[in-house]
């Protein structure tokens, strides 16, 4: 029921809970608390314990408002044991009227060290007296907006929390007694009224049975709707292209190169689903230098083969211009005819670029954001590869998608490895491929954290790199506040190392560059001619300069883990035995030092998403993603990992056995209709 049709739910109160996306019955049971408070016991101040949240009751025996070091109100409470302070930085006169010396008070607050022995800094305060009683059960605070009380949010939960029907099992017991969970009922009304004797700090924690359940449940519902929207996909229509009888076997001859094991079996799966009639959406991952673009082409070439078009998209210029002159090698002596698109492009090359697509001469387009533009209409897209996925946003690759008719198979890569956990559960309506390899004869990046105080030794070292033939990446750092700062920054940098390196030939490539003075510095750079490159992050995906056997990363604490990691994959790349120093600023906080040990101890992509993901949370790396999928909001895929797998193979029997029982866990969990927009 909508909260609108409760009588005893006043305006003001519907339209403060619709605030916090409280709207109807089911969603105020699922208000749940923050945290809770224990005013059930009073204890001693002798018995206080430090970092204790507690209660005290007492007298007021002291009080007074001192101005040094600076404003407070401070009070002394006594008990039969002992005394306790009590602080106020901000205070209301009313606030000095109620801690007069004489007056009897329960303050509950977290006891401190202070000046003279234990303090409570803000305790809430109320008037008692001896004979006055302690509540029952523990106190729930819950999440809430200006002009909602406690008060307020509790009696509207608890004239809900009594209907039976709202609180009705969803679930077979099979589904949650084999984790020793409790029912719902149970567990939400433990929730909103823990008994006395619950244990707080698990409470808090989210770590009682009661909550398990819940954060079981939602992630089970997140299974639930990922499973039924890939079933969805698979009702719709999509070109099936048989496996390749020709173009696949004379590119291999060809190749310089055997493909790995990891490579293949990728091929494999992704050939599979090519053959199937529905639509393909599969993501492929693959650690940087991993060997991905060779899998992307021979997937092209299955579509192409069955007179199919394929589309490769890329994020930047730079990324798209490799991909064209890679595919260029390796298909003209096909006799494949590949269409090339970018926003930067003459009007008169795109226009006959976009007709060549129209017309379907073109078999292959490579290009950047220019290629889902609505100018670009192509004659039978049946294959649309999308390199570094997470780049793009939701609408992005369903505008690509909506250029083929019926739709054609979608192939999603990336370098920035999703976590496991996150793979399982956000990304679970997509089939993931990986490739856990690198091609053979490279040899691993060592990775060094240097203080920016030793930067005469860096610059040192750049030197002696550049003298015996090799080259190297100099990344300046990240500005995210503004982009001119940024390219003052790369600009300054790129003099100073000029004057620095006289002896040497020292480039400069930035975002703000015009897209062909970008490639002529990117070509002098591929072709040896400049041997220091100074960058900003725009170098950070696909660029493959194998020479290139040194970077260093300027400022490296600002960078996000899987960014950096990205940036170190461009070294590496060739035989040499390749390092990338992490520059950074002293003083580095907790965090950041934490991260950067990440790096610095990890050459594993899935190891260093993993550990951002619990840095960082998985905000941050859902990105784009979010838009379109809601997030959990009680279970936490760090704590919850092992709900998460029950989670998975329950939600296979559910859909099997007890049809009635998803549709009505869904409707508890996903009641908001999400819809769930897909990559
Ligand atoms: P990424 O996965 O980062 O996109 P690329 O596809 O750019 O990696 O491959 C990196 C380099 O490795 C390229 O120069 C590519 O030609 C080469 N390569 C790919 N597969 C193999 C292989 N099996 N053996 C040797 N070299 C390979
Ligand atoms: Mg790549």
């Amino acid at each position: 029921m909508q909260l609108s049709e409760i009588k005893s739910f006043s305006k003001p109160l519907i339209a403060n809970l619709a605030k916090l996306g409280v709207h109807d019955q089911q969603d105020l049971i699922l208000h749940l608390p923050l945290r809770y408070i224990d005013e059930t016991r009073i204890v001693s101040i002798r018995d206080l314990r430090l970092g204790e949240s507690a209660q005290v009751q007492g007298e007021i025996v002291h009080a007074e408002v001192t101005y040094k070091p600076r404003k407070a109100l401070i009070a002394r409470l006594e008990d039969a044991s002992g005394q306790l302070t009590l602080r106020f930085l901000h205070f209301y006169p009313s606030q000095i009227n109620a801690l007069k010396v004489g007056n009897q008070l329960r303050v509950y607050g977290e006891v401190r060290h202070g000046f003279f022995g234990y303090e409570m800094v803000h305790p809430q305060c109320k008037a008692a007296r001896e004979s006055s009683t302690v509540n029952e059960q523990l106190t729930p605070i819950y999440p809430t907006t200006a002009g909602l009380t406690q008060p307020t949010i509790r009696k509207a939960i608890q004239s809900v929390i009594r209907d039976a029907a709202l609180l009705a099992e969803t679930l077979p017991a099979f589904a949650y007694t084999a984790l020793n969970l409790p029912s719902f009922a149970t567990s939400i009304q433990a929730l909103h009224y823990p008994q006395p004797d619950a244990d707080l700090m698990a409470l808090e924690q989210q770590a009682t049975p009661e909550w398990r359940r819940l954060a079981y449940d939602e992630l089970l519902a997140q299974q639930l709707s990922m499973r039924k929207h890939y079933a969805k996909r698979r009702s719709i229509d999509a070109p099936a292209m048989a496996a390749s009888q020709t173009l696949v076997k004379q590119l291999l001859q060809d190749l310089p190169f055997a493909l790995t094991s990891a490579q293949q079996k990728v091929i494999k799966e992704i050939s599979h689903d090519l053959t199937q009639p529905h639509p393909m959406q599969r993501l492929l991952q693959g650690d940087v230098g991993s060997g991905k673009t060779i899998v992307a082409c021979l997937a092209a070439l299955q579509a192409i083969e069955h007179g199919w078009q394929v589309a490769l998209m890329a994020p930047t210029e730079i990324l798209a211009e490799q991909h064209y002159k890679k595919f260029a090698t390796w298909l003209a002596p096909l006799n494949i005819n590949i269409a090339w698109l970018t926003g930067s492009q003459h009007k008169k090359d795109r226009e006959a670029a976009q007709q060549a697509i129209a017309s379907g001469q073109a078999q292959l387009a490579v290009g950047t954001h220019a290629l889902f533009q609505d100018a670009v209409q192509f004659n039978k897209l049946g294959l649309a590869i999308i390199d570094e996925q997470h780049r793009f946003g939701v609408q992005q690759r369903l505008a690509l998608r909506k250029k083929g008719q019926p739709e054609p198979h979608q192939l999603m890569m990336t370098a920035t490895p999703i976590p496991r956990t996150l793979s399982m559960s956000y990304y679970a309506d997509l089939d993931v491929s990986v490739i856990d390899e690198l091609p053979p004869g490279r040899t691993p990046v060592v990775t060094k954290l240097v203080s920016d105080q030793r930067r005469d030794e860096v610059l040192q070292r750049v030197r002696e790199a550049c003298q015996t033939g090799s080259q190297a990446y100099w990344v300046c750092p990240l500005i995210e506040e503004s982009e001119a700062l940024q390219l003052q920054t790369a600009t300054e940098t790129f003099e100073n190392l000029k004057q620095n390196f006289s002896d040497l030939r020292v480039g400069l490539v930035h975002g703000r560059m015009k897209p062909a003075e970008k490639q002529a510095v990117m070509q002098g750079f591929i072709d040896g001619d400049t041997q220091l490159l100074v960058a900003t992050t725009v170098i950070e995906v696909g660029v493959d300069v194998p020479n290139a056997s040194l970077m260093i990363i300027e400022h490296a604490e600002r960078m996000g883990l899987s960014q950096l990691h990205q940036l170190r994959g461009r070294v590496g790349r060739g035989a040499a035995k390749s390092t990338c120093i992490l520059l950074y600023q002293n003083k580095l906080s907790e965090m950041a030092r934490a991260r950067l040990k990440v790096i610095y101890e990890n050459t594993d992509g899935f190891a260093i998403s993993q550990a951002d993901l619990h840095l960082r949370g998985p905000g941050e790396y859902l990105g784009t993603r979010q838009s379109g999928v809601p997030m959990l909001k009680i279970a936490d895929l760090t704590r919850d990992e092992d709900l998460l797998h029950h989670a998975k193979s329950v939600a296979d029997a559910l859909l099997k056995e007890y049809p009635e029982a998803v549709d009505q866990h869904l409707q508890r969990w996903m009641r908001h209709g999400v819809d769930l927009v897909k990559v």
